[in-house]
């Protein structure tokens, strides 16, 4: 069938696979994203994306990314927003003022906050059932989307419980979902290179895999145009897919170029081709996961809606607060209205959505 395409059309074995709605394989993932024009990626991603979402939506949510901690000693040197332990400039939030940001977010239309933090070493996980429940009684309809699987593994070591432990018990003190972050590039020959002291690329998928069981959804990452090749983006991906044949846990895939202003490690941010490209052909690639979200908080607002053209159709979160990516000087800020039209603009209907991507109706 493939072959017969690929005579017929004059393409690519590999292009004539996707077109035919083949799965591909990691070495023609490689070679579609270091060999095929910009356009053809953009074409073919665009119909993957169509098959798959038939109706022309284009979601996104409203929350709030609340950083609870910036005390850490995991040391990643891609990383401005952390302050090692004993520096004048740590923090830890006073629950008082998560709740204030809680109820701004509510005021705005959301019920969702992401809260994500530093590897604080002062912090077990009693700190985070009483934060947790004391916000679940407040709010009681609040969706948690919290903890990375890094600050998982980091909560289990230091209250020497398992990692079954220890999210069972986050579950039950109201834990709704898992956050991506911490995955960086899972390969380990590039984390080695990144950071000092944080999960392996094996330990973020067994925390995942771990809270699919459990019955949580969680999202998928990868933050890239570091010192990792196309091919480690690839076998990253690989590993993503093949844990989202495993269980199905995974509702989106969120890719982000690294931002290297104020970080240690530095160097030049990958160009906007670069992060189209490499968001096309995970659309190609993760056959599996349906949702794959624009990152207009690193490429701004109308890079974030071409990508819409290249396999995206998620504007992600209004995102009312951001703290990690600013730290790295790069500014972005769209609210709802400003979503809303970027989405018409590209032709889409856009939609509000919660974590679980259920639709919650048309934008006000
Ligand atoms: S990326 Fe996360 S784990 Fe790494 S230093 Fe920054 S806050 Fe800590």
């Amino acid at each position: 069938m493939t072959e017969r395409i690929e005579r017929r059309r004059g393409l690519s074995p590999v292009s004539a696979k996707v077109l035919a709605g083949e799965r591909i394989t990691p070495d023609e993932a490689v070679t579609l994203l270091e060999t095929e024009s910009l356009s053809a990626l953009g074409m073919m991603a665009d119909l993957v994306r169509r098959r798959m979402h038939t109706d022309g939506i284009v979601t996104y949510i409203i929350d709030r990314n609340v950083n609870y901690t910036n005390v850490c000693n995991a040391f990643c040197t891609f990383c401005a927003f952390y302050r090692q332990p004993g520096h004048d400039e740590g923090y830890v939030l006073p629950i008082e003022d998560i709740e204030k940001k809680i109820a701004e977010t509510y005021e705005l239309g959301g019920n969702q906050i992401l809260l994500q933090g530093g590897h604080n070493p002062k912090l077990k996980i009693d700190y985070y059932e009483d934060l947790f429940r004391r916000l679940k009684q407040r709010f009681p309809d609040l969706w948690l989307h919290a903890l990375s699987a890094p600050e998982v593994i980091h909560i289990h070591k230091v209250s020497r419980l398992t990692v079954a432990e220890t999210l069972k018990r986050l579950r039950a003190a109201g834990l709704d979902s898992l956050p991506g972050g911490g995955a960086e590039i899972l390969v380990d020959d590039v984390r080695k290179r990144l950071m000092k002291n944080k999960a392996s690329g094996q330990e973020w998928l067994d925390v995942h895999e771990d809270a699919h069981r459990v019955g949580m959804r969680s999202t998928a990452t990868m933050m890239f145009g570091h010192i990792e090749s196309r091919a480690d983006r690839v076998e990253h991906m690989r590993m993503l897919r093949e844990l989202q044949d495993r269980t199905g846990g995974f509702t989106a895939f969120i890719g982000w170029t690294f931002q290297p202003g104020n970080t240690e490690l530095g160097g030049q941010e990958a160009t906007t081709a670069e992060y189209l490209r490499t968001m096309a052909v995970a659309r190609i690639f993760l056959d599996n996961i349906r949702n794959i979200q624009a990152s207009w908080v690193t490429q701004g607002s109308k890079v974030g809606a071409a990508s819409l053209a290249f396999g995206v159709n998620d504007m992600g979160s209004t995102m009312i607060e951001e703290n990690v990516v600013s730290a790295a000087g790069t500014v972005n800020h769209m609210n709802e209205p400003e979503i809303v039209a970027a989405v018409r603009d590209a032709g889409f209907i856009p939609m509000r959505r919660n974590m679980l991507y259920e639709r919650l109706g048309a934008p006000n």
